[in-house]
């Protein structure tokens, strides 16, 4: 079969790899795995005599039906994952050998709906990794750090070496681990749009960011109420993850007032 560079095809080929990403996921053999990405099967083939109720989510039709007939008594959707609907399935694991153009969309729609799983392994390039566990104050730290950091505890694992696939791909890998933390935020929407405009200028003064960008709109109220919070020379790049949450707290709790 061709592989489809725009779907991410890099299929691993080493075994001791595929193991050490099942075996972070401590699959107990009543639980249900939910994969994305499969292929052709790679971490499948493993997964499947371990646990119970397998869920695989493919794109590609052509590996979708060679799935189908590998694995003819598991649940099989031929789709996108970023339209996929979650169906009644809760509980889960998730897994993935992520396609590194979308790794991050769905990192973000599985925290969207992270009532619905309980540990998450997944293989992304290892820049995705970097950003995903950096901490306030550096280089990487972005969005994605923060979203991820508050609705999970995350640590990198292990990197992979692209001789691990094939097609060999231009970058490193790595594998994270995600497991979902009890939060206050109970809408990821709004806590995402405001991580994003805060964003709006990371090397940027803190309030000045509250002032100008073109997001959202705060008022003078919440403006002075992070007066009082902050140092007034605090650059967006110097808070916390704790700090995104508290303003999301205090932005959010009356929305007739803030928005
Ligand atoms: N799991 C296999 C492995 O580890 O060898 C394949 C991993 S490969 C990096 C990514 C897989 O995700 C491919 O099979 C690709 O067709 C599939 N894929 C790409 N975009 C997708 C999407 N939006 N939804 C579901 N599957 C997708």
């Amino acid at each position: 079969m061709q592989f489809k560079k725009s779907l991410g095809q890099h299929f691993l080929i080493d075994n001791n790899i595929k193991n050490k990403i099942v075996n972070l996921l401590q699959i107990e053999n009543d639980e249900s795995v939910l994969e994305i990405g499969p292929g052709d099967g790679a971490l499948t083939e493993i997964i499947y005599k371990k646990c119970k109720n397998l869920i695989l989510v493919e794109k590609d039709n052509r590996f979708a039906e060679l799935l189908k007939s590998k694995f003819p008594d598991i649940h099989i959707f031929n789709e996108d994952f970023l339209k996929w609907d979650f169906k009644n399935f809760y509980n889960l694991k998730v897994v993935g050998n992520l396609p590194y153009n979308v790794a991050s969309q769905i990192i973000f729609k599985l925290i969207k709906n992270i009532e619905r799983w309980k540990i998450g392994v997944f293989m992304v390039q290892k820049e995705v990794a970097d950003r995903i566990v950096a901490s306030h104050g550096s280089k990487d730290y972005s969005i994605l750090s923060v979203v991820c950091q508050t609705f999970c505890n995350v640590i990198k694992a292990f990197d992979v070496s692209p001789n691990c696939f094939k097609p060999k791909p231009k970058v490193v890998s790595s594998v994270v681990k995600f497991q979902p933390k009890s939060i206050e935020i109970s809408d990821f929407n709004k806590f995402f749009n405001l991580t994003k405009a805060i964003f709006y200028g990371r090397r940027k003064k803190l309030i000045n960011v509250f002032k100008k960008n073109p997001f959202l709109k705060f008022n003078d109220e919440f403006i002075n109420h992070v007066i009082s919070m902050y140092d007034e020379n605090i650059r967006v790049e110097q808070l916390k993850v704790e700090d995104f949450v508290e303003l999301y707290l205090y932005w959010a709790y009356d929305d007739v007032k803030h928005y």
